[in-house]
């Protein structure tokens, strides 16, 4: 995959889940890691062992993930 950025070619690496889920929720309903649970955001990993394919960019510090379908 090219780097819609710089158009270099992008490293394929995966991201791994952790002890809780990882979630994208907008930025002005961020008030910190034990609210943001309660927010509806979208979900990028369930839970530990969950992973997603994630394109890197090494010059442009950028990853490029699919998200995955919401429940
Ligand atoms: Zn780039």
């Amino acid at each position: 995959m090219k780097c819609p950025y710089c158009n270099d070619d992008m490293m394929l690496g995966i991201i791994c889940g952790g002890k809780d889920s990882v979630k994208w929720i907008p930025k002005e309903k961020d008030k910190g890691a034990i609210l943001s649970s309660f927010v509806k955001g979208i979900t990028i990993l369930e839970w530990m062992d969950s992973k997603v394919e994630g394109h890197y960019c090494e010059k442009c510090k950028k990853i490029i993930i699919d998200v995955p379908k919401q429940l």
